[in-house]
């Protein structure tokens, strides 16, 4: 039986675990932390429970699919619901709009409101359709980096039609030039997010995102995101797969230009394969010993990280549901906070993530557990004790403007994470979320392929290489590390 070792449990490791198992693989998984699941984890404080990472959730088939691989029934491990809201967002001038599950129901509403022509909204919306279903097959479910990807019918299509993806605007230029509403551009600008990029640099093909997530919808699993971990996680262990927690990977092992195995300090394991689900750039700085190293793929400019401040909150919202941003008035600004200052915002975007809303037993009676988040930049060894101070005043600030309320009156229990918290808890370069930024139409060719250049064996998946971060992306990046092994079997 051939055998395969797999550095870290995030999703994109559980998932390359589970797919080498059915493809008659011994798997062996090294977790640095004692727990799988990586940056989908959770935590309780008090009597509130809170996910620490993710917090929302489309495509969910692809967590599906992997029950299915061994004839499971997915609804015996893991359950979800569609969300009717997608997202509440509020204005400080007192402007609110809700975005409905359906697409027909959005255009509507969102003619009336913004006073723009349905068949604007519905152009527009169509064309990010036409951009999802022209480049999917190539970003999202091949390697970027064989050949055999650019010789398909569906690359030269595309290739064929790359004047319809906006590769040569940014997401705001193309959102300016359907809408001249600050209202709308500014909700469809904040796609750019969801890959932890800024919308002034980001290409236009980014408007496909509202395309998925409004194709798709969003959901929210039964017992928080945290059970898309655990389920598989426990869907791991039914197959025998061997879980080794706190026992951090220390180095890859090569010889001959060949992965041979992996170091930690219990001793050495060999193995045919060897699957980094860690950081990519991590991998390369800490794990691999040898010097060469793809600077040119190292050194891309990174996605934004974020500060969360877990609240217990000791009162309900009635205006607030599972997902509720507040914009932040001069957009722009912001992202050049992020991105070019590398700094907080003082008037950033806020987002509140509410899960008790939802489920119950996540708050006690009468009070809700709030995951409220900023975008913020890496960490280059800013003073984030002042940033994070400051922006806290600033942040209840915004609240209180926007709700009319004290929320600082109503917090009973407080837990902050930051982008260094990120960086250490995780090992994601300078803090990260979805590995590198896509604000340069070359983005997505310049992440890290799925497999090594360099050395046999070895493979990598997960938010930092192809096609990138976010749930979905991580799970597709298992899916080409595994059809790359066995593509070699
Ligand atoms: P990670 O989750 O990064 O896990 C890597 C694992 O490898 C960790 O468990 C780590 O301990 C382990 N590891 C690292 N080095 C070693 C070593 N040397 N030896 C052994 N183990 C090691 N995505 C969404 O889809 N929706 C969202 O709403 C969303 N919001 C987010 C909010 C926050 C605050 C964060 C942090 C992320 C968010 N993301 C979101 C991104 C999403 O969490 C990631 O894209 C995804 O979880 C990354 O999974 P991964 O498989 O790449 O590995």
């Amino acid at each position: 039986m051939k055998s395969a070792l797999i550095i870290g449990s995030g999703i994109a490791g559980l998932a390359s675990a589970l797919r080498l198992k059915k493809a008659g693989f011994s798997v062996k998984v090294f977790e640095a932390a004692n727990h799988a699941g990586g940056k989908l984890h959770a935590f309780q404080l008090g009597d509130f429970r809170f996910d620490m990472g993710p917090s929302l959730f489309t495509m969910p088939h692809l967590v599906d699919e992997l029950f299915l691989l061994f004839d499971k029934n997915p609804k015996d491990y893991f359950n979800y619901i569609k969300k009717e809201t997608v997202c509440n967002y509020f204005w400080e001038d007192g402007t609110r709009f809700s975005v409905p599950a359906s697409e027909d129901e959005f255009v509507q509403k969102a003619s009336d409101q913004f006073n723009v022509e349905e068949n604007r909204i519905k152009k527009y919306l169509a064309r990010n359709k036409e951009k999802y279903d022209l480049t999917a097959d190539i970003f999202l479910n091949k390697s970027l980096h064989k050949w055999s990807t650019y010789l398909s019918f569906t690359t030269l299509k595309s290739l064929s039609q790359a004047y319809k993806l906006h590769l040569n605007d940014t997401l705001n230029g193309v959102n300016k030039k359907y809408f001249d509403n600050r209202y709308l551009v500014q909700l469809f600008n904040r796609y750019a997010t969801y890959n932890g990029s800024s919308p002034f640099k980001t290409p236009g093909i980014m408007s496909m995102i509202p395309h998925l997530e409004m194709f798709y919808g969003t959901f929210l699993p039964k017992g928080g995101m945290h059970q898309i971990s655990q389920s598989l996680y426990q869907l791991a262990v039914e197959q025998n797969i061997e879980f080794h927690f706190n026992e951090p990977v220390n180095e890859i092992i090569t010889e001959a230009s060949k992965a041979k195995g992996i170091k930690t300090k219990k001793g050495d394991y060999f193995a045919d394969i060897v699957v980094s689900n860690t950081d990519v750039f991590t991998a390369y700085s800490k794990l691999l010993k040898s010097n060469k190293k793809p600077a040119r793929i190292l050194n891309q400019e990174r996605s934004s990280s974020a500060v969360i401040f877990y609240w217990g909150i000791r009162k309900t919202f009635q205006d607030l549901d599972l997902h509720n941003i507040l914009f932040s008035d001069n957009y722009k600004e912001e992202f050049n906070a992020l991105f070019n200052d590398k700094t907080l915002y003082n008037d950033p975007t806020v987002y509140i993530n509410i899960t008790s809303k939802q489920e119950k037993k996540d708050a006690p009676e009468g009070c809700e557990n709030w995951f409220v988040m900023v975008n913020a930049p890496g960490n280059f060894g800013q003073n984030w004790d002042t940033l994070i101070a400051e922006l806290r005043k600033n942040l209840i600030n915004k609240i209180n403007r926007i709700l009319k309320c004290s929320i600082e009156d109503h917090i009973v229990v407080e837990e902050i994470l930051d982008p260094r918290k990120i960086e250490t808890k995780t090992a994601s370069h300078l803090g990260s979320l979805y590995g590198t930024s896509s604000n340069s139409k070359f983005s997505a060719f310049l992440r890290h392929s799925n497999f090594s250049k360099d050395y046999k064996n070895l493979y990598f998946c997960g938010g930092s290489v192809h096609p990138g971060g976010g749930i979905p992306l991580c799970l597709l990046s298992a899916k080409i590390a595994t059809e790359n092994i066995t593509a070699h079997d």
